[in-house]
């Protein structure tokens, strides 16, 4: 099972589930040295987009003619009608639901007919009405319970991508091209500095397991509560820099990293292990646990030094 990660806060704070996160969460400022989390980043809004047809807007809406369907959001098909006066527009969506515009005598863009269409329901005048600016409407005088039912088409929300920097030096840790399709960015996440660490169990015995995803060796120390009722008899290690091929694969994929089983001699597996992987020649390292417990939170603190040097605390969060 992954642990999680803290940062930026300390104390009783640890104590809320909701101060830990998972690593693919966090940032890391390579100017700082640290992990980042939301609280420690500002994202600023790059650009904004219709999320159907991509148009690029500065409102919350597709500035072009994307509507969705009232009832299950899903996308409506427009189809037109010529009229002897007019034009008319029929939505429909694969639900069932449907809509006629009913006979339009002016050309205009369909986002307008929509708005005008809207302040003809109950619930747009009931607003009104509270607000000053209107009569109540004839429904709801009379007691229509079907008031603010009458639904329309809605226009596709947008969707954004932010540049995020880090709130400590102000460097950037994830820019987007301004381009819309492009998915291309500069992107300082944790995942590529940061070890991923797993709490595995085998059998009765309890293992660490360390990935290191990054390009750099690292010199490895765990340090723990001294009065912990488990132990670590190797705190001290390396971790090899991930191959080129290799980074960003192991991410999502990490069930492919064998665990050895422990079994009831540990000394021989703990031989083993160094057996095959020589010290900092592999980019994972499996660290064995001693405790009699069978159920625990490891709170941990990682410090790691190479090329860079950094700590962070992780712990396995008991499933709620
Ligand atoms: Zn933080
Ligand atoms: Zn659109
Ligand atoms: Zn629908
Ligand atoms: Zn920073």
């Amino acid at each position: 099972m992954p642990v999680k990660y803290s940062c930026c806060r300390e104390g009783e704070w640890l104590e809320d589930y909701n101060n830990w996160y998972e690593l693919a969460q966090l940032y890391f400022c390579a100017k700082c040295q640290s992990i980042k989390c939301w609280r420690c980043t500002q994202p600023v809004i790059k650009v904004k987009f219709c999320s159907r047809c991509r148009k690029i807007t500065t409102g919350n809406n597709c500035p072009e003619r994307c509507f969705n369907c009232p009832q299950c959001n899903g996308a409506l098909k427009i189809s037109s009608t010529t009229e002897k006066d007019g034009k008319s527009f029929n939505f429909n969506c694969q639900c069932g639901w449907n809509f006629n515009t009913g006979t339009i005598h002016q050309p205009q863009p369909l986002r307008r007919i929509i708005r005008n269409l809207n302040k003809t329901t109950p619930y747009y005048q009931l607003k009104a009405f509270y607000e000053g600016k209107g009569s109540l409407p004839e429904q709801i005088e009379y007691g229509d319970l079907s008031c603010g039912t009458n639904k329309l088409p809605s226009l596709a929300r947008v969707r954004s991508k932010s540049d995020i920097f880090c709130r400590v030096c102000k460097s950037w840790l994830t820019i987007h091209r301004a381009d819309v399709s492009s998915t291309a960015k500069s992107n300082s996440v944790a995942q590529d500095y940061v070890p991923e660490v797993y709490l595995d169990r085998s059998q009765d015995s309890f293992v660490l397991r360390f990935i290191n995803n990054s390009k750099h060796l690292m010199d490895v120390e765990i340090t723990y509560p001294p009065n912990a009722e488990y132990h670590f008899p190797r705190t001290k290690f390396k971790l090899g820099a991930a191959r080129e091929e290799t980074i960003g694969k192991t991410r999502g994929s990490t069930t492919e990293v064998k665990t050895h089983p422990f079994n009831t001699d540990q000394t021989e597996q703990r031989e083993n292990i160094s057996l095959t992987s020589p010290e900092g020649a592999l980019n994972h390292a499996i660290i064995p646990i001693e405790t009699q417990l069978q159920e625990f939170s490891i709170p941990i603190h990682v410090q790691v030094s190479g090329e860079l040097s950094f700590g962070f605390s992780c712990m396995n969060i008991p499933e709620l």
